[in-house]
């Protein structure tokens, strides 16, 4: 059954009656959209495709945008609420990582070349930060130099980051090339960079709250003991 992950609250609601709706204005009428005979919708010529979701959960509204038809097909799934689909991360994340990633998301519709090169840039600033690796000037060394410390195929998707957000960051030496990265694309990238900071930052964060709770908790009844 095909879902829809509510932004607000991560639930995965059903797609129902209950929780979208579709609507279909165009420039000649109201309803751009109508069914022929077989039940199948037939497009009155270029409309706006306006998904409405309510959120079973939360009772949040999300709400996208799609053209349908030639004149408006470059209108490609734009969130206008939530207007982009940053996670908000934990303060204890650098604050110029969150930056990075948040504009990745924010920009990915309209320019997943320039998302892919913040999706890079953020990896980088992770690079830095989390691993210390702090000597290098050029992202495939710093990379080079994490390949025994982290498990071989997250090393190698590192580098396949590193590798499409240099489309974005570097025009080819042949300007008749050209390679568009498509805004799914740019997406798979910015969900990477969110599991990559779920397992370097929120991990290592909560790994050492817990440690901290469990120590204290020994201290305590150590001393506890003592007095006894
Ligand atoms: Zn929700």
């Amino acid at each position: 059954m095909p879902g829809f992950k509510c932004p607000y609250c991560s639930m995965v609601m059903p797609i129902s009656q209950d929780t979208n709706k579709t609507l279909y204005p165009s420039f000649d009428s109201q309803h751009g959209v109508y069914r022929n005979a077989d039940y199948k919708i037939c497009y009155n010529k270029s409309c706006l495709k306006i998904d409405f979701y309510e959120c079973p959960n939360c009772k949040q509204y999300s709400i996208i945008l799609n053209g349908v038809g030639s004149s408006v097909e470059d209108v490609k799934n734009i969130h206008v609420r939530p207007s982009s689909l940053a996670i908000q991360f934990p303060s204890y994340i650098p604050e110029s990582i969150r930056q990075d990633y948040e504009e990745a998301c924010a920009i990915v519709s309209l320019s997943p070349k320039a998302s892919a090169t913040l999706s890079r840039r953020c990896l980088q600033g992770m690079i830095r930060d989390f691993w210390k690796i702090t000597d290098k000037k050029r992202l495939v060394d710093e990379i080079d130099a994490l390949q025994d410390k982290v498990p071989a195929s997250q090393w190698k998707i590192l580098n396949s980051i590193r590798r499409i957000g240099n489309i974005g960051a570097h025009p080819e030496a042949d300007v008749n090339l050209i390679i568009d990265i498509e805004p799914e694309d740019a997406q798979k990238l910015i969900s990477i960079i969110e599991l990559l900071i779920r397992q370097w930052y929120i991990e290592r964060h909560e790994q050492e709250q817990l440690y901290k709770d469990v120590l204290e908790l020994d201290q305590d009844m150590q001393s506890q003991k003592d007095k006894g």
